[in-house]
């Protein structure tokens, strides 16, 4: 309560404090995105566009003149207001949405005067390997947990898709989930074991219980190489700096080095040569001698840039794509090569990988403009790489088809299962509501990925996965099986999927995999993989920035010129149609729905 202060005082205090927190929610944003964590840097991203909503500073401003209530009061009322409403509502994905609104709030008031509501260093001073144990998991509390060297959590709301619950898998912290944390009275300060795989918190686990039940440690073994593994594990990166520090052992070299960051960092032109070439220096400088894939842009579809329209498209992951942009802008191949070739000049192992290749008749395109590109160094007389392996992303449908045929030109080629999931079942990789049809485990999937792998080997063409299947913990055994012996993968699953190879045998993969391959439907995949419910749900997307779930039908709904939206009690509603708009309507209790006009 604020007697002294007048109500604007507060409101201004307010805005500074939502300011400065806006400054450090953004902070997180880049240093997740320097860690190429993007789906949980617009998790953070999406907590700016609630601190920033102007309907949140307009109830708090009404608030704090309605009552005189100290700012931060008024802004954990209002949140915490939203936040019950959308734990009333049926749907588990707005009851983890309020533990946001909940972290936001108490981020605020921390800020704003009782930074004892949030300091986590101190609780934690002196406690050696620390699990906290906490209602629902704040995405802010993991971030600063993970600093921290909180090695997992306990909680007892919230689900898999939870956004604390996805950035807690991305930094490979346990999570478990327990009816009552009452349950833990008198506990605390124990030893506890958490086991992430059965969900299970083990109290004062006795030495055979712990090795029982924990992994061998993820880190490489003493003198263990990638040749002991059954399969070559290569990283994949957005951008150079992931690989400063990075630990090699056991790793071939860079196995997709995606260059459309660079590109897509500038806002009004394409990056220059000397640009580039600076950026893939440092790679090569930072892979030290060991092989590097670069693969050149692939701009368009769900790479835009902001700078380029791309013409009129229904549907750009058909559109103008990759290569098929350089029948316009043949530039954009040119300035790339050549930066690339240059930066490799001095005997580094460049292998030079073109996307979305989807036949010969596109692989000859591109050869035929870097020609042109070895033509002018050549011209101008400058230091490059001439020679160096080239090779294809396979993740169109007719690239698989005529795989063969390709084989016949290419040095090597990577599946970019990401992609080919997408266009083998016609279904847009990113489209919220269609991702149950997005099956990357389908034994058509697999079926496609042994062919290649067959042809491959058989014409002595190395062949790899850089698709995130690659990293996918219930796939990794059945893709060694059908006979894929390279993977690139993230560098935050490399010490997982490593641990994965490590204890793989090879007879039982192939078993393994020749049924899945076999099988006739998905569901019987996932029954042989023995994949939960949970692992399913955890496959299901976020609901993204300018997103929200319609209340009525669940269906995932845009929040931007979305005309059927409902306010309640503070709370917008958003829907796919006036249909469930009005079913909306006359299910909530008290009648008080208004109809926003904005
Ligand atoms: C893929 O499609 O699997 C791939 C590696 O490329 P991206 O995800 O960058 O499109
Ligand atoms: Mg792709």
């Amino acid at each position: 309560m604020t007697s002294a202060q007048s109500a604007s005082e507060e409101i201004e205090r307010f805005h500074h404090h939502v300011a400065a927190l806006s400054d450090e929610i953004e902070q997180s944003v880049a240093d997740l995105e320097n860690e190429a964590l993007a789906a949980e840097a617009q998790i953070m991203r999406a907590h700016l566009a609630m601190l920033r909503d102007p309907e949140f500073h307009r109830q708090v401003h009404e608030l704090v003149r309605a009552t005189r209530y100290a700012a931060e009061v008024a802004a954990e009322h209002v949140l915490r207001d939203v936040a019950a409403a959308l734990r009333a509502s049926e749907s588990p994905t707005l009851v983890d949405r309020a533990v946001d609104l909940e972290d936001l709030a108490l981020r605020l008031k921390a800020r704003m005067g009782a930074p004892e509501a949030y300091d986590l260093a101190v609780d934690l001073l002196g406690v050696e390997r620390p699990i906290l144990a906490m209602p629902a998991l704040l995405p802010s509390v993991v971030l600063q947990a993970k600093s921290l060297g909180v090695v997992g959590f306990i909680v007892e709301q919230g689900t898999g898709l939870s956004h604390g619950a996805i950035l807690a898998r991305s930094f490979g912290l346990p999570a478990v989930r327990i009816p009552a944390l009452a349950a833990l009275e008198g506990l605390i300060g124990s030893r506890m074991l958490l086991d992430g795989n059965t969900g299970e918190v083990l109290v004062c686990p006795d030495d055979e219980e712990i090795v029982a039940r924990v992994e061998p440690a993820a880190v490489p073994l003493p003198g263990e190489r990638a040749a002991e593994l059954p399969a070559q594990l290569w990283v994949s990166v957005v951008d150079p700096i992931q690989l400063e520090g990075f630990d090699w052992t056991g790793v071939e070299g860079v196995g997709l080095y995606r260059t459309e960051m660079l590109f897509l960092r500038h806002d009004h032109d394409f990056p220059g040569e000397a640009e580039q070439m600076e950026a893939y220096r440092r790679l090569f400088e930072l892979a030290d001698g060991r092989p590097v894939v670069v693969r050149t842009a692939d701009l368009g579809a769900d790479k835009p840039v902001a700078h380029m329209t791309f013409g009129p498209q229904d549907n750009p992951y058909l559109g103008l794509r990759a290569h098929r942009l350089y029948r316009f802008h043949a530039e954009i191949f040119i300035t790339q090569v050549r930066a690339i070739l240059r930066a490799a000049a001095g005997g580094h192992r460049l292998r030079l990988m073109f996307p979305m290749i989807e036949s010969i008749d596109q692989w000859h395109f591109l050869q035929g403009l870097l020609d042109q590109a070895i033509a002018s160094l050549r011209n101008e007389g400058l230091p490059f790489q001439a020679d160096a392996p080239r090779g294809i992303l396979v993740e169109t449908p007719s690239a698989a088809w005529g795989f063969s045929t390709l084989l016949k030109v290419i040095d090597f080629a990577s599946v970019g299962t990401n992609d080919l999931v997408q266009y083998l079942f016609a279904v847009e990789r990113g489209a919220a509501n269609v991702q149950d049809f997005y099956q990357p485990e389908h034994p058509i999937v697999l079926d496609v990925l042994a062919t290649l792998a067959d042809q491959a080997h058989r014409a002595g063409v190395p062949l790899s996965i850089c698709g995130e299947v690659a990293g996918d913990p219930t796939l990794v055994g059945v893709l060694v099986g059908l006979g894929i012996d390279q993977l690139s993968l993230a560098p935050a699953a490399i010490a997982r999927v490593r641990q994965q190879l490590r204890s793989l045998d090879l007879d039982e993969a192939r078993q393994l995999a020749e049924a899945c391959r076999r099988a006739d439907t998905v569901d019987d995949v996932r029954s042989i993989l023995g994949r939960t419910d949970l692992a399913a749900a955890e496959c299901a997307p976020a609901v993204g920035r300018d997103q929200a779930v319609d209340p009525v039908c669940g269906m995932i709904v845009s929040t931007r010129d979305n005309p059927h939206l409902l306010r309640v009690g503070g709370v917008r509603h958003y829907f796919c149609s006036s249909r469930c708009m009005r079913r909306f309507l006359t299910s909530v209790r008290d009648g008080k729905a208004v109809v926003q006009a904005d």
